[in-house]
């Protein structure tokens, strides 16, 4: 079932337009990480998904009621959803009563009020706490507390903006367990921002990228990964290498790509004349000898131009036809004793180099 349905969203703060053309449908259960870059507008178009404030132009129906038309529905929809923010709020008073506040303020009878504060303290890991001062608690086990504020009420859909942006890995690993844990059991709807594209990918079903004020792609995290749309998209996805050529023919179901004197191989239909190949740094192979019996459709011989390490790995720019980044390990570095100037042998498959149409001015 859709539970979210969002068209043509527009927000502006006076001149400011911040989200534009905004398109979203969300089907109950799912996870949806909402990733880009700072700015983006994420956070807002969070704040008008969750009802704190209304878009300026655009449908958005939740549970299926029409909310543009249906205003007077609007704290009951609220009801029904919560939002955890970026920074743990928690009042200085005790654990547990930090998390009963919501439900006292909806007027629920005390023994409900008790056990449902205990279920909610005890699905974080916070128990032990419950008498604690949540002042007095670790950043990670606030954001806990703040995490089970928002649960004890029971939401159908749970935004959390950017919820570990202030977390150290731990504490992240726990939120992230304790939200997949609760969209596997309870079938929660989950929307989560974030501008950690690893975060998305280990825990949401499908990406949302937001640049720019809009949805510029959906898809599985896979997909956004290896087939960026568009070349904002792909530097926000981590692709090193974004390379412009001229396409020149289709070969055995591989469109042929000329950059520098050097024809590349690509899986991808050529989607323009004049294209970018996107590439991954860590889909370029690099040999000591031409590799004989490798599966990639691309083989040429390269200089090494630059090597710099970038723990774990290690990023080597190498010349053919173009520069281009591959990215090895420091073991794979140390074994082909890298240095500049030496000559090399690269690998790289068609399907990792992906096209997407050039665009001038960007
Ligand atoms: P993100 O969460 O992706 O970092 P935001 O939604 O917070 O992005 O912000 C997007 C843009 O909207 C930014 O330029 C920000 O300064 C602006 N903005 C956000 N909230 C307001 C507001 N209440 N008033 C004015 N400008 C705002
Ligand atoms: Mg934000």
């Amino acid at each position: 079932m859709t539970i979210i349905e969002a068209h043509g969203i527009r927000k502006r703060y006076g001149d400011l337009e911040v989200l534009h053309d905004v398109d979203l449908t969300v089907e109950e259960g799912e996870i949806i990480g909402l990733i880009g870059p700072s700015g983006s507008g994420k956070s807002t178009f969070l704040r008008v998904l969750d009802l704190i404030e209304p878009a300026n132009e655009g449908s958005l129906s939740i549970f299926g009621i029409d909310t543009v038309a249906e205003r007077g529905h609007w704290l009951n929809l609220r009801r029904r959803m919560g939002m955890l923010f970026q920074r743990p709020i928690v009042f200085n008073a005790s654990v547990y009563d930090n998390v009963a506040m919501g439900l006292r303020y909806r007027g629920a009878p005390g023994d409900e009020i008790d056990r449902k504060v205990k279920g909610a303290l005890e699905a974080v890991g916070l128990s032990r706490y419950v008498k604690s001062r949540a002042t007095d608690l670790s950043g990670g086990e606030q954001q806990r507390v703040a995490l089970s504020r928002v649960l004890v009420t029971e939401p159908e859909i749970l935004f959390l903006d950017e919820p570990t942006a202030n977390l150290d890995p731990g504490s992240t690993a726990t939120i992230e367990r304790i939200v997949a844990g609760l969209n596997r059991e309870t079938g929660t709807t989950v929307l989560i921002s974030t501008h950690d594209l690893s975060q998305g990918q280990r825990l949401a079903h499908r990406i949302a990228v937001m640049v720019d004020g809009t949805i510029a792609q959906t898809g599985a995290s896979g997909e956004v990964f290896r087939s960026p749309r568009d070349r904002m998209i792909a530097r926000f996805v981590g692709a090193q290498n974004i390379i412009p050529g001229r396409v020149v023919s289709r070969m055995a179901g591989f469109t042929v790509v000329e950059v520098g004197g050097r024809e590349f191989l690509s899986a991808t239909l050529p989607p323009a004349d004049d294209v970018e190949m996107v590439i991954r740094g860590e889909d370029i192979s690099l040999h000591r000898r031409e590799p004989e019996h490798e599966e990639a459709e691309n083989r040429f011989p390269a200089k090494v131009v630059r090597v710099e390490p970038a723990a774990p790995f290690v990023n080597v720019t190498i010349h053919c036809g173009c520069d281009l980044v591959s990215l090895v390990t420091a073991r794979r570095a140390d074994a082909l004793a890298l240095s500049p100037g030496m000559d090399i042998w690269i690998s790289l498959q068609a399907k990792a180099v992906h096209l997407i149409p050039q665009k001038n001015g960007e």
